[in-house]
């Protein structure tokens, strides 16, 4: 189970192009994050100003910006919609084993193929039953959050979430605080489909593919995602960034980087040496994406960084923290873009992120491998 078996033959759930493509993704995305601030503010403004002010009684964390919190509580909607039955449904001893199991894969190497196999068994039997969501006005969102921490997917998610689900009772009721991100995420769903589907037209058929093989994986919460989560990430990126750019100017030194999945070699035959923590391309391969990027690096001032596999990359971020004059690019698939920016705010980094044009890993999405890829004049749009 250490490495699922993609689902053969699948389409791509999402694929964008480029701006020396006319590509018009990123301006319809920056005109869309315009409009979701205008409505963010008209119904969860109070909100807003209420956490604000909950910070500012003494609750220390790193600042954000209001959209950055509207960015939250559209999130706390959407999974709640998502989720919120499955983690009433699922029994209180499941839910020990999964936060568990989770540890074990956490924690221990050598007990981490067993874990995932039971966790793959566990996730497929949640999958497979029909849900059917009810409106309650007084959902349990505790119980929500624990659930989405005890999958893995939903780590940084599942904490932002308890931030505002602690402290609030002087603030606002359960009621008012369900309404009003439910009712957010009522009102994203549908304008997201008409400004983003476009760009996401593979999702439900990749979704379909991979229920269907009936094949327990341990990503089966990553693979599964519905389009309304990959939307939710664009924006939030685009969101997060607009945020993260005040601090990301005051760093001179930039760095990007990319995933293992941007390269032309596998593991194995891919040159890449280590340097500390870090894995810097040595351009071993004329046609590979990393070493194209890291040329225009060396015109324009930036370095470029390959990111380790997921067991040291906790500890590989954190190296960025103790490096004050540093801020990153981050480039990833979408559905790493909103928890990779929570992560980044809880560390102290200065960052900014950019979407692959297209999910190609073998682990998790193309069963070729396709190397990835980025818009370059995005890129450097960002990288200034
Ligand atoms: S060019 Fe760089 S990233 Fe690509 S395979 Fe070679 S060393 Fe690895």
């Amino acid at each position: 189970m250490d490495t699922p078996t993609p689902v053969p033959h699948i389409p791509r759930p999402y694929q964008i192009g480029s701006l020396a493509q006319g590509d018009p993704f990123h301006s319809v995305l920056a005109s869309f994050a315009d409009e979701f601030e205008t409505e963010a503010e008209r119904r969860t403004g109070d909100l807003i100003d209420a956490r604000i002010a909950l910070l500012c009684a003494g609750n220390e964390e790193p600042a954000r910006s209001r959209g950055e919190y509207a960015i939250e509580l559209l999130t706390f909607g959407i999974l709640r919609s998502e989720y919120a039955a499955m983690a009433q449904a699922t029994s209180d001893t499941t839910l020990h084993r999964m936060a568990d199991l989770w540890r074990v894969r956490s924690t221990e190497p050598d007990r981490k193929t067993a874990a995932d196999q039971e966790r793959g068994r566990i996730f497929l039997g949640i999958l497979h039953r029909s849900w059917e969501q009810r409106p309650d006005p007084a959902p349990d969102d505790a119980r929500l959050a624990r659930w989405l921490d005890a999958t893995g997917e939903f780590v940084q998610e599942s904490q932002r979430m308890r931030t505002w689900l602690n402290g609030h009772e002087a603030f606002w009721s359960t009621e008012e605080f369900v309404a009003a991100t439910s009712g957010f995420a009522a009102w994203f769903e549908e304008r997201a489909k008409s400004v983003l589907g476009r760009w996401t037209g593979g999702v439900d058929e990749f979704r379909r593919r991979v229920l269907d093989s009936d094949t327990p994986r341990e990503d089966l919460f990553l693979v599964t995602r519905t389009e309304r989560l990959y939307h939710l990430n664009m924006l939030g990126s685009e969101v997060m960034n607009r945020g993260f750019r005040p601090g990301y100017d005051s760093r001179p030194r930039k760095i990007v980087l990319v995933p293992g999945c941007m390269r032309a070699r596998d593991d194995k035959s891919c040159q890449a040496r280590r340097d500390g923590l870090d894995i810097v391309c040595t351009r071993c391969h004329p046609s590979c994406e990393v070493a194209a990027l890291d040329r225009l690096g060396e015109e324009k001032g930036f370095g470029v960084r390959v990111v380790p596999h997921a067991s040291t990359f906790t500890a590989w971020l954190e190296h960025w923290s103790r490096a004050p004059d540093t801020a990153l690019v981050a480039a990833a698939c979408p559905l790493h873009l909103v928890p990779g920016g929570y992560e980044m705010r809880a560390l102290g980094l200065e960052a900014q992120c950019v979407l692959l044009e297209f999910s190609g890993c073998k682990r998790h999405w193309d069963p070729s491998g396709t190397p990835t890829r980025l818009d370059r004049n995005r890129l450097l749009e960002l990288v200034a």
